[in-house]
């Protein structure tokens, strides 16, 4: 017979507003405060929601529980705070004391169907678009939208754990990026606003119409590829990929040395200073040497300096994140750019309660 089925977490929903959350007090704990809450209780159709509001586990301390009341719609006002113990039934609950339904041990952690999560992750990225567009509403709207676009899609994903379950290292990255950069969305220009959309509309995209097996996000198996041949090459080859100063490193227009990838005037993509890369190392041939600092427009030595500590500042990154990172230079990022981003979301990442280990043994 088969064992009855784990009952499915919660999962709802609900944005902080830092302005409107009470400052930790005396008897009050401390620590990290989640910019998103969400309930994590066994699904149940009515009651108020559960969810960890600040991550004393950053400071020793307990958690501290937010609950707020039956809701249409995204009322952030309604958080009330509580501070509670661990429930004492079952010692590896993580939930508060008293909770309603089951203790997480007996919990399935994919997250219950909401038809309306969808609904909502649509009129977000209509929101943005807007916003992109400068017809948007305020700031706090933007939050909320750029809030609702990616964490919203995070759970639909865990909603659907076929498909979370087949997500290789590289493209999970991809999701976990966009939700630590969603709180930088309301302060980012038009460029950067519509990257971030069609980055999200990429990811809602696992979960529409189609056969399943294998999808991924586009150009994810080829960063991986990309990324072992320039983890490959040679420190100087290295630094040199990764300064972004491709024209000067690469042989000029017309010489029959030049990689002939180009997709544009002037415009030479980053697997084809790869490509060239590695066919100069199997050749036996170094980068240029750097020129001084005051001969403007060749490969210097401060290129070379960026490009070494940008390949220092790659090794750090968990795999699927330097495979990201390549993903997103290959679109035209700037290495510069891809690596300070990748650092700023792996950090903001715990104000969502995702803890991603830096490779760094
Ligand atoms: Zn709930
Ligand atoms: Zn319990």
């Amino acid at each position: 017979m088969m064992p009855p089925a784990k009952p499915l977490t919660c999962g709802a929903r609900i944005r902080v507003e830092p302005r409107l959350i009470p400052a930790p007090g005396p008897g009050t704990p401390g620590g990290l405060l989640r910019s998103s809450v969400q309930c994590r209780t066994a699904a149940h159709g009515h009651g108020p929601h559960w969810g960890v509001l600040r991550d004393t586990a950053w400071t020793g301390g307990r958690p501290g529980w937010p609950t707020w009341t039956s809701w249409t719609g995204r009322p952030a006002g309604l958080l009330s705070v509580h501070v509670l113990p661990f429930c004492p039934h079952t010692p590896a609950c993580s939930l508060a004391a008293d909770h309603p339904g089951v203790c997480s041990p007996l919990l399935d952690p994919a997250l219950s169907t909401d038809p309306g999560r969808t609904v909502e992750i649509d009129q977000a990225l209509k929101t943005l678009t807007a916003h992109a567009q400068g017809s948007g509403g305020g700031t706090d709207e933007a939050a909320q939208a750029a809030h609702d676009a990616a964490l919203l899609t995070w759970d639909e994903l865990r909603a659907r754990p076929r498909i979370l379950d087949a997500l290789p290292e590289g493209d999970l990255a991809t999701v976990h990026r966009l939700i630590g950069r969603s709180g930088s969305v309301p302060v980012l220009d038009e460029a950067g606003v519509r990257t971030f959309l069609r980055e999200v509309t990429e990811v809602t995209r696992l979960w529409g119409p189609g056969p399943r097996d294998g999808r991924r996000l586009t150009h994810g198996q080829a960063a991986e590829f990309w990324l072992g041949v320039l983890t490959g090459l040679p420190p100087d080859w290295q630094a040199a990929a990764l300064s972004g100063r491709y024209e000067q490193i690469l042989p000029p227009p017309g010489s029959p040395q030049r990689p002939s990838l180009a997709e544009g005037p002037g415009c030479v993509p980053f697997h084809g200073v790869l490509q060239y890369a590695r066919r100069q190392t199997a050749a036996g041939h170094h980068p240029p040497s750097p020129v001084p600092h005051h001969e403007h427009g060749g490969y210097r030595e401060e290129d070379r300096t960026l490009g070494a500590d940008l390949a220092t500042r790659l090794a750090a990154l968990p795999y699927g994140w330097r495979a990201d990172a390549v993903r997103r230079i290959a679109y035209g990022t700037t290495p510069l750019d891809a690596l300070s981003e990748a650092a700023q979301a792996v950090n903001a990442l715990r104000h969502h309660g995702i803890r991603l280990a830096w490779n760094r043994t």
